[in-house]
């Protein structure tokens, strides 16, 4: 059976002479493992297009219980990333975080569409990685299942709390008079960062990275949505140490 999808490859390995096996995340299929047979062959037509970081056209063959690709033309090659280690190191940290938080042929299209933008946002400049990885991190944890609620005080219920602290492990917003220890690992964030957090969960797939906070702000809102994020993953992800270390 053929099926006709785009899809991005969020990693490759090389196997045997010049075959790769490719964890491709694709519009129909959701995350599955791909073989490109002779794809580091030199006369290899398909070489640019099973490539990491790329995004193509592929025409798979599925035959007993396996993808493997039959046609493959590249769609969006995001070259930006592959001139500048921490683009590259951040984008690769991208892919990880949802290669680890995708099921194996569960299709979700909404996770495609949070990952090309934040990887044509970083290719293209559009603005500070530090605030893509942040937009990107929070909107993919929430699309996993993760959403936080930062509408109101979950203790009293304000809706636009004074001293605002964002709850890490459960997720929720208080006032700093409501707070208590008992409520564990919480950071105090203020009305900027709240507001972008607020943008962030209640855009669309294609805008939640367009919002504008100043730089020192900015680091504190990449502190919450790490925090957060790395929270709910549960694990530690050595493409983002790569990308501190070089940025
Ligand atoms: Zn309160």
């Amino acid at each position: 059976m053929y099926i006709n999808t785009k899809g991005l490859i969020l990693k490759e390995a090389r196997y045997k002479e010049a075959d790769r096996i490719i964890t491709l995340f694709t519009e129909k299929c959701g995350k599955i493992t791909v073989s490109a047979h002779g794809a580091l062959s030199k006369r290899s037509k398909y070489s640019a297009s099973t490539q990491s970081l790329t995004y193509s056209d592929f025409v798979l063959d599925y035959r007993k219980g396996k993808y493997s690709v039959k046609e493959a033309t590249v769609s969006e090659y995001f070259t930006g990333l592959r001139t500048d280690i921490t683009k590259y190191s951040l984008a690769c940290y991208f892919c990880d975080a949802v290669d680890v938080l995708s099921i194996e042929e569960a299709s979700d299209v909404s996770i495609l569409r949070i990952i090309l933008n934040a990887l044509y946002a970083l290719s293209n400049d559009l603005f500070s990685q530090e605030q893509i990885k942040a937009a990107f991190e929070l909107k993919l944890i929430s699309a996993v299942g993760f959403q936080p609620d930062v509408d109101s005080c979950c203790v009293c219920g304000a809706e636009d709390p004074e001293e605002p602290v964002f709850l890490i492990e459960n997720g929720r917003l208080c006032c700093r008079k409501c707070h208590t220890a008992a409520m564990g690992f919480s950071l105090n964030i203020d009305e900027s960062v709240l507001r972008a957090m607020r943008f962030i969960l209640s855009s669309n797939l294609k805008n939640y990275i367009s919002f504008r906070i100043s730089e020192d702000n900015m680091m504190l809102l990449s502190r919450v949505c790490e925090s957060f994020f790395l929270e709910h993953t549960d694990r530690r992800f050595s493409t983002l140490d790569y990308w501190k270390s070089v940025k």
